[in-house]
């Protein structure tokens, strides 16, 4: 009813429409997936997740995977925030074939791919609904709502928009004229033909067999300002599209039923749903959603500016998805992620917790992997954005850089010191002078276990028979044979069974070398940050070890 005086004249008609979307020719078997973020400007590491599970699933069956901005929400719209989206697939590798590709640019023929330029389309499809009495408008207030609301509660029944206490639904051909004659303000609602007593059953590809009582809510269609919501723009927008996966966050299972309805009263085949968990984390002994609000973590500028390796962050969100990614990759140890069958119904059903110690260990083993080349083209473009002191000196001191991320590569254990870039400082900051004088050094341990005055004796003689040339072996036994003349145990087990005997053990010596050289007593294998350090910087280094 009314359909016509409220959309007098329409751009298209259902059979253009149809005729302007085909049907999409793809191999048999091959899906149709989409990620549907609204512009809000941020950027949850779940939609990453959720977009890379899309991503696949549509890739390795020869599909299209597709970005649709839904922005049907003008409130919640932030400048900028396509940038955030499209920037973070591409960061991540997630490679789109349709919408907002590149920044600025759709792609595809199935567009456009913003919601906010739909309308037109939409009105097409509430038109149809009015038309087959499935929709009415309504001119409920805020108040009217507020009022039925409390009165429901009073009542004690089900709160919402439906049945009885659909008023609007109710309202006579005459008065719904006057309304619109009048220009009274209004929304399209649904007019629902479920019966809450009912159930509908529906099979989810992730969470399996759903079973939940049919919608009897008369929810909002259309907006006063003309724009549609979320529920019919993704039923018109899905069909158009000729999307054959709806792989959706979880939060819109509640919702089944109702879009079930839509589907159904617009005369289309439903899409296959499936929910995907949210990424959860611990808060004390319960877990939780990872919150916006409180979380960093749960925006990918986290990831970004703590520096984990991308290829990490993906290796660890198809453990997240698919816990035999593990394995896999064990049998696989240098095969493309691409190749992994990744599955729908392995994906579990509740919240996959997410856990840096494991993301941290993925990541030390790539960067593990890294030739020293790549691990300085890769440290350096995160200390370009977020260390750029460490950087310039990067950028001056390449092949210095280079050796120093070749120290312990040939090892039978690669080292394994950096899990992401934000450790970078940490790890190498003090090979440069200039990043070693900002260190304030903590000499105490040092000097609890051995003897101040012996610093510079110890030094002197140990740079006497330096040579750089040295093999590690022949490094140690001369550090060896330097802590025995100054009165320090060379066997560490020896000096514990009599340490009465010794002034200390050559690890006490050692520690005072390292400590000199890196401000602290961790680091790689010492005569090769020496040998990297250069034996002018190790010497003055070590001479300038605090003398009482
Ligand atoms: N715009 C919806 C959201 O951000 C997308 C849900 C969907 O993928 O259908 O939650």
């Amino acid at each position: 009813m009314f359909a016509d005086d409220i959309f007098p004249k329409l751009e298209f008609t259902e059979e253009e429409l149809e005729a302007k979307y085909p049907a999409r020719q793809l191999p048999a078997g091959a899906m149709v997936t989409r990620i549907c973020p609204s512009p809000t400007g941020f950027m949850h590491i779940g939609g990453v997740y959720a977009a890379l599970i899309c991503e696949r699933i549509a890739h390795q069956t020869g599909g299209v995977f597709y970005l649709r901005i839904e922005d049907t929400d003008r409130k919640r719209e932030v400048a900028g925030a396509d940038a955030i989206i499209v920037n973070a697939f591409n960061a991540f590798g997630i490679q789109l074939d349709e919408g907002e590709v590149t920044l600025g640019t759709e792609q595809g023929a199935y567009g456009p791919y913003r919601q906010s330029n739909r309308g037109n389309i939409y009105d097409v499809y509430i038109h149809k609904l009015l038309a087959q009495d499935l929709a009415y408008p309504c001119f409920c207030s805020v108040e009217d709502l507020d009022e039925l609301r409390k009165r429901q509660e009073a009542i004690k029944v089900r709160p919402g928009y439906y049945g009885e206490y659909a008023t609007c639904r109710h309202r006579s051909a005459d008065e719904v004229a006057n309304f619109l004659a009048s220009g009274k303000e209004y929304i399209i609602r649904f007019k629902s033909r479920g019966d809450y007593s009912k159930r509908v059953v529906i099979e989810d590809a992730i969470r399996g067999t759903l079973n939940m009582p049919e919608n009897d809510q008369d929810i909002i269609i259309r907006k006063a300002d003309g724009l549609p919501t979320y529920h019919l723009a993704h039923a018109v927008d899905d069909h158009l599209m000729r999307t054959t996966h709806v792989l959706r966050a979880d939060e819109w299972l509640p919702s089944i039923p109702l879009h079930v309805q839509l589907f159904q009263s617009l005369g289309w085949q439903i899409p296959v749903y499936g929910h995907i968990a949210p990424i959860e984390k611990m808060e004390g002994s319960s877990r939780r959603k990872l919150s916006k609000r409180k979380d960093p973590e749960a925006s990918v500028e986290f990831y970004y500016k703590e520096g984990y390796p991308i290829p990490a962050l993906v290796e660890y969100m198809l453990n997240l998805a698919n816990s035999n990614f593990e394995d896999w990759r064990v049998s696989h140890p240098t095969t493309d992620y691409k190749e992994f069958p990744l599955s729908l119904d392995r994906i579990g059903k509740s919240g996959a917790l997410f856990d840096f110690v494991k993301l941290a260990n993925i990541s030390q083993n790539i960067i593990g992997s890294y030739t020293p080349e790549e691990t300085y083209q890769h440290s350096l473009t995160w200390a370009k954005q977020y260390d750029p002191e460490l950087a310039s000196e990067m950028e001056q001191q390449k092949d210095y850089c280079l050796a120093i991320f070749n120290i312990e590569r040939e090892a039978v254990k690669t080292r394994k010191d950096l899990s992401k870039w934000a450790d970078l400082r940490n790890s190498i900051g003090y090979f440069f002078d200039t990043e070693f004088a900002k260190l304030s050094i903590d000499w105490s341990e040092v000097f609890s276990s051995l003897d101040q005055k012996d610093a510079p004796i110890l030094v002197s003689k140990f740079l006497e028979t330096y040579d750089p040339a040295d093999t590690k072996e022949a490094w140690f036994e001369k550090l060896k044979a330097v802590a025995v003349s100054c009165g320090y145990s060379d066997n560490i087990k020896e000096y514990k069974k009599d340490p009465g005997t010794f002034k200390g053990h050559v690890g006490d010596v050692a520690k005072l070398l390292r400590v000199a050289l890196a401000g602290k007593n961790q680091s790689p294998d010492l005569s090769e940050v020496m040998r990297v350090m250069g034996t002018d910087r190790t010497t003055q280094r070590l001479q300038a070890i605090p003398n009482m």
